[in-house]
């Protein structure tokens, strides 16, 4: 069974922010929607969310945060997943921890993992995150190939003036690696600490994205996948991420996303739809109930960017 929207769009996936603790301080982080609170779902309430989001029709599961892997007991909690049969388990990570996890997470049953990683140069890397962790993110992609994790994505923020230039050094590092390479529109967005200073740093992909159609092999679009482009270089893999102001971005767009303390997030930009699951959970509500909410958050879903504004 599918669940679909109002706007006819099938909701299948699923990206479960597991805390908001992390342990890098990236001046553009948008913190996947969510205003900071320190509370965390235990596995058990987040192995039952996620059972009734497998009843409703998501076939796909991403763990996020804040950073998954500071978390001591994500392995269980990618267990305790998998016995839900997704298609799909994931995890966005910034990879400092990954050298340590990645075998286990594997044994558990992660199929993919995305390593957000912006630069090669230390310098930059710090400037960025506030922190010295480079070559442990380096080696942490490097252990998730090596763990048998496909496909391993590097998520590259491309940012004016930081790292646009390093685009092609980068992709030449994920292809050597087999790793596919995910370049992310820098998004403005009121949540992250130093919203000012993005306009700045915004990277226009028109130009990029004009040059990848001329030297691939191949292009091909994700539908379901919010309409993204993939382009296919020299045995290597280059996928564009925009959202900025993009429509089709939103009217291709199939997730929900659950935020650390428990609230179904209908949309990464907006804070004012959100239902609350964890109260319920919590005071002996049934699934059916807890069904109920998830419907009445789907029922809240619209596009953030429209043709009509
Ligand atoms: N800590 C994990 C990590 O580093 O991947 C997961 C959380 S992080 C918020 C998830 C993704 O959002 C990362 O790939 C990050 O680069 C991206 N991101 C954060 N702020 C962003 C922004 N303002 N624009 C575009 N992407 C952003």
């Amino acid at each position: 069974m599918k669940t679909t929207d109002n706007y006819k769009r099938p909701v299948i996936s699923l990206r479960i922010s597991i805390t908001n603790r992390c342990n890098v301080k990236c001046f553009y982080c948008h913190h996947d929607g969510i205003v900071a609170q320190d509370y965390e779902m235990n596995p058990e309430e987040i192995y039952r969310v996620a059972k009734i989001a497998r009843k409703i029709g998501v076939d796909k599961i991403r763990l996020s945060g804040g950073e998954p892997l500071i978390r001591e007991d994500v392995v269980d909690i990618v267990r305790r997943l998998s016995h839900l049969k997704f298609r799909d388990i994931s995890i966005t990570t910034n990879g400092t921890l990954l050298g340590k996890y990645a075998k286990a997470l594997v044994d558990a049953g992660l199929n993919r993992v995305n390593v957000s990683f912006d630069t090669l140069n230390p310098e930059t890397y710090k400037f960025i995150t506030k922190r010295d962790y480079m070559e442990l993110a380096k080696d942490g992609i490097k252990k998730a190939v090596e763990a048998g994790l496909n496909p391993v994505k590097v998520n590259m923020v491309v940012m004016k003036g930081i790292n646009h230039t390093e685009i092609w050094e980068m992709f030449q590092f994920c292809r050597k690696n087999g790793v596919v390479l995910q370049l992310i529109e820098l998004l403005k967005t009121e949540n992250c600490e130093e919203a000012e200073f993005l306009e700045e740093y915004h990277y226009n992909m028109n130009p990029l994205e004009e040059e990848l159609r001329k030297i691939s092999s191949n292009v091909k679009k994700r539908a379901f996948m919010q309409d993204r482009k993939k382009y296919f270089i020299d045995g290597g893999e280059i996928e564009v991420v925009r959202p900025m102001d993009n429509t089709q971005f939103c009217k291709n767009c199939t997730r929900l996303r659950i935020t650390p303390e428990g609230k179904i997030k209908p949309c990464l930009l907006r804070n004012d739809n959100l239902v609350d699951l964890i109260e319920p959970m919590r005071c002996g509500k049934s699934d059916k109930e807890l069904e109920e909410a998830f419907l009445e958050a789907i029922n809240n879903r619209k596009p953030y960017y429209t043709d009509k504004c």
